[in-house]
């Protein structure tokens, strides 16, 4: 298929990863963060079938949303210089300059930046506000925030059908919901899914996967849960423990992680172990979202505090 062609996603490999603290469960992970060097991680699994979609229904431009430190937009800009869209991409707040490395990126990939005030990107999920955009942009196809819609599931969703062996549990850093969604929906009741929300006051995104899962599969599963502990103080803030914890669990394993996401839900994962909230003797696969792209814009903060 055409952009199976660019990209290859099959069976990104697992492997089995080491800590003290995994001690009685067999730990494995699930490489995202290697199925492409730009579009990586759950950024790619959502974006797939959009992007088919997009393509089927002959639009030329994506527009979607994001922070100025987005994975999404990150991936969203690597996407339209692979596959050939024009990408704009809504900006909340104000512009920065010099660019950080995530927008430098995005725009050396061709992607036009709109900076939209706080007030009004608010209204970034309103269907009216999206169809205006659309419009001012030239019949754009919209993608929102994250990436988060129903086609990104079925994206997502490939992600653990692919995978032949079966755990007893599934664990995921959670953004908007999306990925936990798929992963859940795949997982159609059979073992456990427990989700890390990546930021503070993580319990409401319950509600919000539990619809997108009933949208997605007709069935309210259950067996899954989030942990909701495990935000560092709230979305993008992490701790000189948390780096440490990275950069133990990378010189053992040789895998990097980023202290947003991925840093968050190893950290969870060894602490749930420890405190036997994962039962002994279980195997349990870690997904690996990917985001390292963000690194680069944490370089600055990561060595101020290693140094104190
Ligand atoms: C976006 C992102 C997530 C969160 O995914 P959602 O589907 O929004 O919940 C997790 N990990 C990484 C690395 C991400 O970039």
């Amino acid at each position: 298929m055409y952009f199976e062609e660019h990209i290859k996603i099959e069976n990104a490999v697992i492997q089995q990863v080491e800590l003290e603290e995994f001690n009685g469960v067999d730990v494995f992970i699930k490489r995202e963060e290697l199925l492409h060097p730009a579009l990586s991680g759950n950024k790619w699994r959502k974006l797939k079938y959009n992007l088919i979609k997009a393509k089927e229904e002959g639009h030329t431009k994506l527009l979607t949303f994001g922070g100025a430190f987005s994975n999404h937009i990150y991936a969203v800009a690597a996407a339209g210089s692979l596959f050939g869209f024009e990408t704009i991409g809504i900006i909340r707040g104000e512009e920065q300059l010099p660019l950080n490395p995530t927008l430098d990126f995005a725009v050396k990939n061709g992607m036009q930046l709109v900076y939209l005030p706080r007030s009004i990107y608010r209204k970034r999920n309103e269907k009216d506000f999206q169809l205006e955009l659309s419009k001012q942009f030239g019949d754009a196809y919209v993608i929102p925030e994250g990436g988060t819609n129903l086609l990104a599931l079925k994206g997502v969703a490939e992600m653990i059908y692919e995978t032949k062996v079966k755990f007893d549990y599934y664990i995921s850093a959670v953004g908007s919901g999306g990925t936990a969604a798929g992963i859940i929906a795949a997982l159609n009741g059979e073992s456990e899914f427990i989700g890390i929300p990546a930021l503070k006051g993580g319990a409401y995104l319950a509600p919000v996967i539990s619809d997108f899962v009933l949208s997605y599969t007709g069935k309210d599963l259950k067996n899954w849960r989030l942990e909701t502990d495990y935000h560092f103080g709230g979305f993008a803030k992490f701790d000189k423990e948390l780096v440490e914890f990275t950069n133990r669990f990378e010189q053992q394993n040789g895998i990097k992680l980023e202290p947003l996401y991925t840093g968050k839900m190893m950290y969870a994962l060894a602490d749930l172990i420890k405190r036997r909230k994962i039962r002994d003797g279980t195997s349990v696969l870690a997904i690996h979202t990917g985001g390292l792209q963000g690194l680069n814009g944490l370089k600055a903060k990561i060595r101020k505090l290693l140094n104190t």
